[in-house]
């Protein structure tokens, strides 16, 4: 295990921003996961655990500290149970188990990052979340210089809509998860899943780095009334997207600097060349004024903001 000085964190962040970490280093397994986080705590410097880095955006001062990127990549699948560490990527796991004609994660085709990064944020798409299928989450608890395991039950991860209990539990790394699938058919689920990269690539704007949704959907109930009438078309499942608002704000297109707001989708902010993080930040700060001063409703990040 090497720890790297000053390595810049574009290239492990699929907007392609971000400045540098101070210290870095790729972890490979449990062992070397405490390992890194024992050397940052003796060393009094913060931490930051990174997956695929396909839901952060760095800040163009970069981090302070150690960033530790997991790449623990162990799998095993017993019958309909999946067991895989944290730095697993989703995709290998869909279409592993695609194969194996187990049922479950079907419609998370396509997005991507790791195993870990899917729980923390409660990963979905189409209606289904990752946390539909996890049985058990073991956990490092790094609170102190004693590092402690725990396994937490699905009703103890309290999942909810892109949110979970590990994004209150700073101290907490994800190593491995246990998800419980169902048998299906093999041919089924492949349909599904090109069924499913097909509307993505529809929708999204793929062909552009991006950290996917910036802003979370918004509870139907938060928004005023006058506002939920205007668009009730466009209410998805008690939801109404965060994009379908910025569309109506007229922002479709709007670019600071080498980040743009998406002209294929409203919610995605893209980098079309040598974007900053500042760049980003202020887009995000007009979209919020924007929406705000003609809905009245309070849009809130979807993805984490680091080193800011
Ligand atoms: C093109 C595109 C499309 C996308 N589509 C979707 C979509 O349809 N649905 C959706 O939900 N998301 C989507 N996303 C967002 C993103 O892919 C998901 O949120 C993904 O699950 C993040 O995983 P990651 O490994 O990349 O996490 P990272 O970006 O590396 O990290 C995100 C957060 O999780 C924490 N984290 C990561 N691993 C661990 C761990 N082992 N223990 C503790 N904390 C951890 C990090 O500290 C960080 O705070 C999309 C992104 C892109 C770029």
């Amino acid at each position: 295990m090497e720890i790297k000085k000053n390595v810049n964190l574009k290239n492990y962040s699929t907007f392609k921003i971000g400045g540098k970490a101070k210290y870095f280093v790729i972890a490979k397994n449990e062992d070397e996961i405490k390992k890194a986080i024992l050397w940052a705590k003796k060393k009094k410097i913060p931490f930051f655990i990174l997956g695929g880095g396909s839901n952060v955006l760095f800040s163009d001062e970069g981090f302070r500290g150690l960033v530790i990127k997991l790449r623990n990549t162990r799998y095993e699948i017993r019958n309909t149970k999946l067991i895989a560490e944290a730095g697993v990527p989703l995709q290998k796991l869909v279409l592993e188990t695609a194969k194996k004609g187990l049922s479950g994660l079907e419609n998370l085709a396509g997005i991507p990052g790791t195993l870990g990064g899917a729980i923390w944020g409660n990963a979905g798409a189409f209606g289904r979340e990752i946390g539909d299928v996890v049985e058990e989450v073991k956990v490092l608890d790094v609170r102190g210089l004693k590092l402690e395991i725990k396994k937490l039950k699905k009703d103890d991860c309290k999942f909810g809509y892109r949110d979970s209990i590990f994004k209150k539990r700073k101290n907490w790394v994800i190593l491995e998860a246990t998800l419980k699938l169902k048998k299906g058919e093999k041919k089924e689920i492949e349909e599904r899943i090109k069924e499913i990269l097909k509307l993505r690539k529809e929708k999204q704007p793929l062909e552009f780095p991006c950290a996917g949704s910036v802003f979370k959907n918004v509870l139907i109930e938060t928004v005023p009334r006058k506002i939920q009438e205007k668009f009730k078309e466009k209410i998805k499942n008690g939801f109404l997207p965060a994009g379908v608002l910025i569309e109506a704000a007229e922002l479709k297109g709007y670019q600071i600097g080498g980040a743009k707001i998406s002209e294929k989708h409203a919610n995605f902010i893209v980098n079309i060349g040598n974007a900053k993080a500042n760049d980003v930040m202020q887009l995000i700060e007009k979209i919020k004024k924007e929406v705000k001063k003609k809905f009245r409703v309070q849009l809130e990040e979807e993805i984490k903001l680091v080193g800011f």
